[in-house]
Order: structure tokens, then sequence, then C-alpha cells
């Protein structure tokens, strides 16, 4: 005897529209519970993931308000890892192993194991992006018949993000819509507004890329350097210290002078010279970061340097430099990946074991 069975439905919902909802309504007539993993959950806000997972949850409430209450639709967040499909795959799994193993047994049924419930993989392969469908061979699917409309969440914010702008109502569940409406009378409408005026601008001031860029992350004792942007993209984010490669220049040497430059870090004698902060550089870990939407700016391929600084009770003294508007120290445990700008966090996270 099988327990209760169970659909996954792994989406941003940037925001949700009724595509979406009618591939929920399509897995429900077809299974008994469907999990809704909201990604991208923990990042920053930007024009391309607008709304937190809070938000997020909320339209998802506005549409299935019945579905969530009785535990038909059960919502949860799930954190990106750019860098490894492997550490994704493995935090799909470990959530609806939980989810399925407190729920099933909750439906008043003993199991003795996963295996006892039937789980199903739902959504559509609109485009390449929906690779990620295909990483999940232990899972049959839910048959979801084709597209619903030929629009997406990126068309949506298309028209959502303009000086008027005109929320596309016939694609748009009405709790949705009005949810869109107030939200767009808020302050962090206006600060993603200019944030898209300032990207959709770029390319035509700098050229489309690729461009490359060299960070630094920067460790001593327990703590990591890292600077509050001061302008546009990602003002008031931490970023890692870097920024592009000159022309003539090495990439390490960007890296070095970049972590001058924005951070002045200083030991008791002055200000590091580059010979000595190139001896801290674990040349074991340098590491290209290269997701292709890692940036909004554009391609922007990043190499990044890993600093280790001696112990000491005394960290070195930084000051905030051009770009950056502050440079500080911060307690590796204190940080959380919707404080930073990009991919950084990912970055940070994967030269882990700092
Ligand atoms: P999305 O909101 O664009 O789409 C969600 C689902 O709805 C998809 O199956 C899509 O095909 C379907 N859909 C969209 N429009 C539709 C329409 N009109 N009709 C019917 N179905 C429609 O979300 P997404 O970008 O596909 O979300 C994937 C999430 O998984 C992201 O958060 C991504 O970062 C994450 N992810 C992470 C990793 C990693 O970190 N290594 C790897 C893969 C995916």
């Amino acid at each position: 005897m099988t327990g209760p069975s169970f659909g996954v439905f792994i989406g941003r919902f940037q925001p949700l529209h009724i595509g979406h909802e009618h591939v929920v309504r399509q897995a429900l007539s077809q299974i008994d519970h469907l999990i809704v993993l909201i990604g991208s959950a923990s990042v920053a806000r930007d024009p391309r993931n607008p709304f937190t997972y809070d938000e997020r949850a909320a339209m998802l409430r506005k549409a299935f308000a019945y579905e969530i209450a009785t535990g038909r639709v059960i919502v949860e967040p799930l954190d990106d890892h750019p860098y490894s499909d492997t550490a994704w795959c493995g935090e799909v799994q470990q959530r609806v192993k939980r989810i399925v193993l407190t729920v099933g047994n909750h439906d008043g049924f003993q199991a003795s194991g996963l295996a006892d419930f039937p789980v199903h993989l739902t959504g559509y392969g609109k485009d390449a992006s929906s690779y990620y469908l295909k990483l999940f061979p232990e899972w049959d699917n839910i048959q979801i018949d084709g597209q619903y409309g030929t629009f997406s969440s990126s068309d949506v914010r298309d028209l959502y993000f303009r000086r008027i702008p005109e929320v596309p109502g016939s694609i748009l569940s009405p709790g949705v819509a009005h949810w869109l409406d107030e939200f767009k009378l808020g302050e962090e409408f206006r600060t993603l507004l200019g944030e898209r005026e300032y990207l959709d601008d770029y390319p035509r001031q700098w050229g489309k890329g690729p461009y490359v860029t060299a960070d630094a992350v920067v460790v001593q004792s327990g703590h990591i350097l890292l600077v509050e942007r001061g302008r546009l993209p990602g003002k008031g984010l931490l970023a890692l210290p870097g920024g592009f490669v000159d022309p003539g220049e090495r990439i390490r040497d960007a890296a070095i002078r970049e972590l001058r430059e924005e951070t002045g870090i200083a030991d008791a004698k002055g200000q590091i010279p580059p010979a000595m902060l190139a001896s801290f550089i674990d040349d074991s870990r340098t590491r290209v970061f290269d997701a292709p939407h890692r940036s909004l700016r554009g391609r922007i391929i990043t190499h990044a340097y890993l600093f280790r600084l001696p112990e000491r009770r005394k960290l070195f003294g930084v000051k905030g430099g051009d770009d950056a508007a502050h440079a500080q120290w911060h307690r590796i445990g204190d940080l959380r990946p919707e404080q930073f700008f990009e991919d950084h966090w990912s970055i940070i996270d994967a030269m882990a074991d700092l």
C-alpha cells in the first residue's frame, strides 16, 4: 500500500502569473499534495528578482488561499547554488524528503520510508533555463498540457517596470494584480525602477561585454573584508572588493589594486604594499565565476582570489575607498545571502572553508 502522492513544482515566480497557476491546478488534479519550492529565495532585490520570498509566498496565498490552508499546496523557500547543481539538487531532495515524511505521515499513513510515497516533478520545459527538470530522474513527471500562453514572468516585469506601469491584468489573477498595484506605490518599486533604467542604459554606455573583473576574498581571524556599494547598481549592498581589469593589466594585479583602492588596507606601518598582499594569496583557491546571468550589467566573468591574512587579535585597518562607500570587516557568521550584490554570497560560499 502506498501513501498520499506528492508533486514538486520549482520556480522563481517573479511574479506569479496564470501560466504558473495553470500548472499548479493541473498538478493538483493528479496528485494529493503539491510542494511549491520558491527558488532564488534569499537573493537581494534586483530588477530580475524584484520580490522577496515572503512576497512571492503572499502572491501564492492570493491565488491558492484554500489549497494552502488545507495543506494541499505546501510552499517553502529554496536557495540557489549557482556554482553547484549538486548542492542545489541535494537541497531540493532534503526539503522534499522532510515535507513528504512529515505531511505524508500526518495523513494517517505510517510510512517505512520515502519510497512509500509517490513523488512526481512538474513544470514546463520553456527554454534552456528549464534544464533542471532533468536533474531528478528518481521522480516521475506530471504531464502538463504544454505552455499556458506564450508569456513568461520576464514579459510581466518588462511591462511592470516602466515609469507608467502597464500591469497586464489578463495574465495575472486578480489577487496578484492587486498586490502588484499596491507594491508599485512604495519606495521599493521606485528603487527597482531606477536600477532597471540604469541597467537598460548600461550596454549603451559600456558595450555588451564580455567583461573581465577581479574580486578579493580577504579573510582574517574569522572575519571577511567587504565593501558597501556606494552607487548603482546594488547601492547599499555588500560586495567583495574588486572591479574591472584595466587594459594591459594582469587579473591578479587588478585584484590587488582594487583591494588597495577600495579598502585602503593597512597595518601598523601604513598601507600594505602590493607585493606583501600578493604573498597572502592562496593560489590553490583562485577560481573563475562565470554563471551567464551572474550580473544584470552584461556578461561579466570574474576571477576570485583568496587572501589569507595572518591571524591577529587586532584586524588590519581599513577605510572607505573610491567607488565603495564603506569598507568594513564582518564576522563571517553574521552574514546573510540577501545582503549581497549579484552572486558575491555564492562566491564566498563556493570558496568556503575559508
Ligand atoms: P519560472 O518562474 O520562470 O518558471 C517556473 C515554472 O513555470 C517552469 O517550469 C516554467 O517552465 C513554468 N512556466 C513559466 N511560464 C509558463 C507558462 N506560461 N505556462 C506554463 N508553465 C510556465 O522559474 P525558473 O526560473 O524556471 O525557476 C527555477 C529556479 O530554480 C530558479 O530559482 C533557479 O535559480 C533555480 N535553480 C537553481 C540551480 C542552482 O542553484 N544550481 C539550478 C537550477 C535551477
